[in-house]
């Protein structure tokens, strides 16, 4: 059916059966979707997100962007102030939505190839006893660093802060679980790791916070708690119209990812396809951005060849003929490419694109 795998961290391969879940019409008001579908995926999501009973999980329409924009702008109130880790695009793109939200924040700014240290994190929250919440990226897609959100997890629950962590592209493809690693507010979208297509995105948090958040909202659609409080009072009900195709999709990705036997499974898969793909890529003559210790299974970056005239261009075309879309770089002080690990993708596939890959000029 697909002319080419899409070898990016989202949107990113979904199987024949996801795509074919959205081969029908669905009503938003009626029972079929709303207890079927929308409160299923609510319940199934924070039951794969944690074992506690405290979390709540709130769909949102957009891009996961939307969703980072809709938690920040309704869970940091007018008294709190934020910190923000940044370590790459993503990072960078939350203090900017707390710019233009004009939510009291300061930011803790790494380079792009650079771990975020608790010493430093804790030292910024001792020098400034206003921060009440930290938000930080899970997996920077940037680069494809996995930065240490577990160890930030038990600094801040020591500092009593309100943990907020975009794990975007990590969730459901990285085990991890909310409560054990004291995060109290966790974002991913439909388009990643889950394995759906892109249109909306999810807040799981902790119950008690969004209980307390009405009213402090500083957008009416991305008000979380209104959608929060709707789909609770209306069984799965949105506010303003949901991208039901996209969320249908999604609860079909979701009964895959349990056949595939859960996130465990998954990260098995995606980390093999990534260790297959680095060391044939080594013995190809190309270099990963990254140290082994830093990388996710999610996306790798590897340094641009040098060597006969390299054009991204022409190279994303050459395997695009192949079968195979790859991204650009995105690091602003490096020349690279990025292979996306995550979606439907399987050994073969990257057996391929290896071949594929060979078979161009510019590993010489
Ligand atoms: C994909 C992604 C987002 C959201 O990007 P959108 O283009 O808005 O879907 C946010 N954070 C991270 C870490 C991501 O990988």
């Amino acid at each position: 059916m697909n002319e080419y795998l899409l070898l990016t961290p989202g949107p990113l391969t979904t199987s024949d059966t996801v795509k074919q879940a959205m081969l029908k019409d669905w009503c938003t008001w009626d029972d079929d979707y709303n207890l079927g579908v929308v409160q299923a995926i609510r319940s199934k999501l924070v039951t794969l997100a944690t074992k506690s009973n405290d979390y709540t999980c709130t769909l949102m329409q957009g891009s996961g962007t939307a969703s980072v924009e809709s938690a920040l702008g309704s869970l940091v109130a007018k008294e709190h102030k934020l910190l923000i880790i940044n370590n790459g695009a993503y990072g960078k793109r939350m203090a900017e939505i707390a710019q233009y939200l004009g939510i009291d924040h300061c930011v803790l700014n790494y380079t792009e190839t650079q771990l975020p240290s608790c010493d430093d994190i804790e030292k910024t929250l001792l020098s400034d006893e206003n921060i009440s919440h930290v938000a930080m990226v899970h997996c920077e897609t940037t680069t494809g660093m996995l930065n240490p959100a577990k160890q930030v997890g038990e600094l801040l629950s020591r500092h009593n802060k309100v943990y907020i962590l975009d794990a975007m592209s990590s969730f459901g493809g990285v085990p991890f679980d909310l409560a054990d690693w004291h995060i109290d507010v966790m974002i991913s979208s439909s388009n990643k790791c889950i394995q759906g297509v892109p249109g909306f995105g999810f807040v799981i948090c902790k119950r008690d916070l969004i209980e307390e958040s009405q009213g402090v909202a500083r957008s009416l659609s991305l008000d979380l708690h209104a959608q929060w409080q709707c789909m609770e009072n209306n069984q799965g009900k949105w506010r303003f119209t949901s991208p039901t195709h996209v969320v249908r999709a999604f609860h079909q990705a979701l009964i895959e990812l349990e056949q595939e036997g859960g996130v465990a499974a998954r990260h098995k898969r995606y980390k093999d396809n990534q260790q297959l793909l680095v060391t044939a890529m080594r013995e190809l003559g190309f270099q990963t951005l990254l140290d082994e210790s830093l990388h996710s299974p999610i996306i790798t970056s590897f340094y641009s060849p040098t060597a006969n005239g390299y054009d991204f261009k022409e190279f994303y075309l050459l395997l695009k003929n192949q079968g195979f879309v790859i991204y650009p770089g995105k690091v602003s002080d490096a020349d690279c490419f990025r292979i996306g690990n995550i979606g439907h993708v399987f050994e073969n596939d990257i057996t391929r694109l290896i071949e594929a890959i060979s078979n161009s000029r510019y590993w010489l």
